[in-house]
């Protein structure tokens, strides 16, 4: 098969590797799409922990396809289903595992233990196939295009924050810093989820436009006006009973603790490039409570593929640029260098 593996820091090249065997409780999917995001960028510049040696590893954790065989134990699935994934495979035996929260698995990245983060600590899904483990696969419903099955494993990454953080937030106001895809996808769960009103708060237009496409209730472009203040003023002057900080930027940690109202939650879902600072006195005085998830456990992809199925979330919208396996140089030349203003740049191999 043709699969693109890392040979050293920036150095993509798509090569002629043999298909993977899928062992017991495996599954091998014929890859018919894999997403990329800012991980990936981190991946390629080597600057990820746990990866797989250059010259064997191929990255891409956000794939989806065709069922291609099962290893041996796997009655779950059949050749010829449509799949979708999670990237982490938790050990199954660590407490965290058993608990349902696999993304942080105390065996990550050992693999003689069983865990695999696929596109990351094992091989991925920038290839025409890739192995998971059935555990972290689900079956796609037929209305569900691929190109909606990437933004699945996103909103995944969404839900599982919202479960982390107990938010039954029917009837509240939300705040989401970043309209990024996990931005954009947690908007539209939160508004499944009957909150009263979501607020994207972002800086790039074409994305807050988006957003708003795709049901929040407000958008804040915090390049021309005050967030805090804009925020504050949709809500009474309180702030919002959550926010949710999806964007990553140095400001941003600050100005959710400003703009969640007294009591309310803070929930980061987002990884930063440097050391961030905000007044956690203030966070204490106001008797804020905050959570931090990483990935998409708890099974929250299920619940992303049966809202997707439902029509209650939408992914192919944000599939901004398409490029073919062999391009995939290209692709991550246009993600780093933001040509077009991509939103979620996928390659089909
Ligand atoms: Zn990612
Ligand atoms: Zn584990």
């Amino acid at each position: 098969m043709r699969a693109a593996v890392l040979f050293g820091p920036g150095d993509i090249r798509v090569v002629q590797r043999p298909v993977p065997r899928p062992g017991p409780g495996e599954v091998l999917v014929r890859v018919a799409m894999c997403g990329t995001c800012g991980t990936d960028l981190k991946i390629f510049d080597g600057h990820f922990p746990l990866t797989p040696p250059f010259g064997e590893f191929t990255p891409g954790h956000e794939w989806t396809g065709t069922v291609a065989a099962v290893g041996e134990t796997v009655d779950e699935f059949a050749v010829g289903d449509r799949v979708c994934i999670e990237a982490h495979s938790g050990c199954g035996r660590c407490d965290n595992c058993i608990t349902g929260r696999y993304t942080a698995c105390l065996n990550y990245g050992n693999a003689a233990k069983a865990h695999r983060a696929t596109g990351m600590t094992a091989n991925g899904g920038f290839a025409e196939y890739a192995v998971h483990h059935v555990r972290a696969l689900y079956p796609l419903p037929a209305n569900v295009s691929f190109a909606d099955a990437v933004l699945v494993t996103t909103a995944g990454t969404g839900l599982y924050g919202l479960d982390v953080a107990g938010a039954y937030i029917a009837g509240q106001d939300v705040a989401v810093l970043g309209p990024g895809p996990v931005g954009l996808m947690t908007v539209q769960a939160c508004k499944q989820l009957a909150a009263r009103q979501v607020i994207l708060v972002g800086t790039r237009p074409s994305r807050l436009e988006l957003g708003a496409e795709l049901g929040a209730d407000h958008v804040v472009n915090a390049g021309e006006v005050d967030p805090v203040r804009a925020v504050l003023d949709l809500t009474d002057g309180q702030g919002v009973d959550m926010a949710i900080e999806a964007s990553g930027g140095p400001a941003t940690p600050q100005q959710c603790v400003e703009i969640t109202k007294r009591g309310g939650k803070i929930l980061v879902v987002a990884f930063y490039p440097t050391d961030v600072t905000f007044d956690l006195s203030a966070m204490v005085r106001k008797d804020i409570t905050l959570y931090t998830s990483r990935g998409e456990g708890g099974n929250n992809v299920k619940r992303a593929v049966a809202m997707a199925g439902a029509g209650k979330l939408r992914g192919e919208q944000l599939v901004t640029h398409r490029f073919a396996l062999d391009d995939i140089a290209e692709a991550f030349r246009v993600l780093r260098e933001r040509e077009g203003d991509p939103m979620k740049v996928v390659i089909a191999p």
